[in-house]
């Protein structure tokens, strides 16, 4: 058994005036979007798509094709919601599945944000990016490193909003504790080699090595937003959480932390963090939790001014 612990930053940078990024970190999914599009319409786009993939967050079990679905109603939602400005925002993440095999990872992407993971000593990024650098690179016309600062860098190939057909990368892997997981927009790995990336992401604590990566991505010209999600899979021996269906309002049970709005903060420490662990706390009323956690988690910036609540 499984539960998570995660730390986030994230930051307007130096140069933008608006963050775009928006961030999902209720267990078990935690996403990272990037939005796009005129007028400044990118940061709807991002925030539209992490709410709706919030609603899939008190499924139980959850499993591939809810969080699958969850993304084609986001994408659904941006494109409806379009008005005479495009907008389109990407989106990467992970979701804890429960499976008939033992406790899964999903692993999914759209766009050109990633999702890397540390297992030990071995640092990789899971994610391939849907852009044409990318695209560029596998041809062997250009290098990791040259796709870095190429002019055409930003340009992706898949997004959500781009369409009404989605096409969402995705996979399996185990959810093995010890490992660490870090989801994060181009505003990151555009700024800090994987080395440094690596070397930071190893940092004890999940928040830290949060602050640290961002830190060193404004501290490198920090010419775009900033996001940086950094999920630990920790061994659990009662669950972190209880199907929603086995729950009523009013009637306690074990297993689930308080709304994460109690927790407050900026996510730090993410479910069993807190005072008590796991097994402290009550279970979900049904009522309205997502929007609790919206506000609570720091989901979506919004002032508009770079920090995340
Ligand atoms: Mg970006």
């Amino acid at each position: 058994m499984i539960r998570f612990r995660h730390g986030v930053d994230t930051s307007v940078g130096r140069v933008r005036r608006v963050n775009e990024d928006s961030y999902l970190a209720v267990p078990p999914v935690y996403a990272v979007a990037d939005g796009m599009g005129g007028h400044g319409s990118g940061d709807v786009a991002s925030r539209l798509a992490v709410e709706v993939l919030a609603r899939c967050v008190m499924l139980r079990p959850l499993f591939t094709e809810a969080v699958l679905h969850a993304l084609d109603e986001a994408n659904r939602a941006i494109v409806e919601h379009d008005g005479p400005n495009r907008m389109g925002t990407t989106i990467t993440g992970l979701a804890g599945l429960e499976t008939l095999g033992g406790d899964r990872l999903m692993v999914f992407n759209v766009g050109d944000s990633r999702v890397y993971r540390l297992a030990g000593e071995r640092f990789e990024q899971l994610t391939v990016d849907h852009s044409e650098v990318q695209e560029m690179v596998l041809a062997g016309v250009l290098t990791r490193e040259q796709a870095r600062t190429h002019p055409r860098r930003n340009v992706v190939t898949r997004a959500l909003g781009g369409g009404h057909e989605l096409a969402a990368d995705h996979w399996l892997v185990p959810a093995a504790a010890g490992d660490r997981f870090l989801l994060c927009s181009d505003g990151l790995f555009g700024e800090v080699l994987d080395e440094a990336l690596a070397g930071l992401l190893a940092l004890a604590d999940p928040q830290h090595a949060a602050e640290a990566l961002v830190a060193a991505a404004n501290e490198a010209g920090g010419h775009d937003n900033i996001t940086a999600l950094v999920v630990d899979i920790e061994h659990a021996d009662t669950p972190e959480y209880y199907p929603v269906e086995e729950t009523v309002p009013g009637r306690k049970a074990p297993g689930r932390p308080d709304g994460p709005a109690a927790r407050g903060g900026a996510g730090t420490g993410g479910a069993g963090g807190g005072p008590g662990g796991p097994g402290v706390g009550r279970a979900p009323s049904g009522e309205l939790p997502i929007d609790v956690g919206l506000v609570g988690l720091g989901l979506i910036d919004p002032d508009g001014d770079g920090r995340a609540r």
